[in-house]
């Protein structure tokens, strides 16, 4: 029978968002689900709940570092013995290392960065992705390619709940017997304890127009009282107020929160190309006739220096009450 296959990437015991989206569509689909977890914990996720049929986890700390050579031997073996018809990934800075090096050494194809998906009853997979810095879209289809991966970008597809649960089955994955070139030692997390840009639901980002490096402490105030996380354009990366971490666009991050509010920046299009795909996009812009009001649902014309700040005020009375 044709199945699908979800690499389900997770933290602190939980399904991350991208993941339980991808499980939504593997459900749809109508075929066999199968997941796959690599990493401590992985045995203990509730794949049940998400009406998994059958479960691959490495539940195992030499997993707990992504090493691309061990990740990718691993997951090719499985894949080559498994044989699924669809292997859904999200476009995760991980996916997006590893697929293709698995498909390059299955010798099948893959498709990144896709923003919708369907799967046929017959295991086939017609998907769109974004091309020319957002400018057209392309329709991808496979061919000869008996595995077909497909890396979803964030937040397209919706999170169905599962109606009834399921008692899958639970193979454990045993990493092959490579000898590894390389040795991941230490991985050291940013520092600022939110959210990574490509998982938020919201993001605040700023662009020139915020001046400074100092005048960001506007954003991330309103990004505190928002739960949201502090993105930039890279005119100010290239400013060195920000880290490049930060960077929305085509040579930064593609996004696409639920909200977005973009504070001082003009909409380039290699600024668009990475956040458009943005649920509800709010511009703040002093210039009326800035590009990024013709993206924009809601447009602020104004200072930032005059609107951050009451954005925020108004927002937390909202938030507390
Ligand atoms: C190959 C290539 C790749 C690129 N990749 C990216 C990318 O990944 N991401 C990216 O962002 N850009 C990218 N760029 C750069 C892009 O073309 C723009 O230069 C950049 O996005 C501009 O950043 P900005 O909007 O912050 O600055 P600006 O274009 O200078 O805009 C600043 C805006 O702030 C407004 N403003 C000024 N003061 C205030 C105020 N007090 N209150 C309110 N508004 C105010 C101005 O009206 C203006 O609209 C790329 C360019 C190239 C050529």
């Amino acid at each position: 029978m044709a199945s699908v296959l979800v690499f389900t990437e997770f933290a602190d015991g939980k399904f991350k968002k991208g993941a339980l989206e991808l499980l939504s569509a593997a459900r749809k689909s109508g075929l066999k689900v199968q997941a796959l977890a690599l990493g401590s914990g992985a045995k203990a996720l509730p794949f049940g709940a998400e009406g998994v049929d059958e479960v691959f986890v490495a539940d195992n700390a030499q997993f707990d570092k992504y090493n691309p050579e061990l990740f990718s031997a691993t997951v090719s073996a499985l894949l080559a013995a498994q044989k699924p018809s669809v292997v859904l990934a999200s476009s995760s800075a991980l996916a997006r290392d590893m697929f293709p090096r698995v498909a390059a050494h299955m010798g099948v194809g893959v498709a990144s960065d896709c923003t919708t998906l369907e799967i046929s009853s017959d295991g086939n997979v017609t998907a769109r992705r974004p091309m020319y810095a957002g400018k057209c879209t392309a329709e991808v289809s496979f061919e000869n390619s008996p595995t077909k991966i497909v890396l979803m970008r964030a937040n397209q597809l919706p999170v169905v709940a599962a109606t009834g649960a399921k008692t899958p089955s639970v193979t454990d994955v045993a990493a092959p017997a490579t000898d590894l070139h390389t040795i991941i030692k230490d991985v050291v997390k940013g520092t600022s304890g939110k959210l990574d840009l490509t998982e938020a639901n919201i993001i605040v980002a700023g662009g020139r127009g915020m001046k400074d490096a100092a005048s960001f402490k506007l954003l991330e105030d309103l990004a505190d009282v928002l739960g949201a996380t502090v993105g930039a354009s890279r005119a100010v990366v290239d400013a060195g107020w920000v880290p490049h971490t930060m960077q929305v666009g085509q040579t930064g991050k593609t996004v696409a929160p639920t909200l977005y509010i973009a504070a001082g920046v003009s909409g380039a299009i290699q600024h668009l190309a990475g956040m458009s795909g943005s649920k509800v996009i709010v511009a703040i812009n002093k210039d009326a006739n800035a590009p990024i009001f013709q993206k924009a649902t809601y447009g602020i014309v104004g200072d930032v220096f005059e609107i951050l700040p009451k954005l925020t005020e108004e927002f937390k009375k909202l938030v507390h009450h």
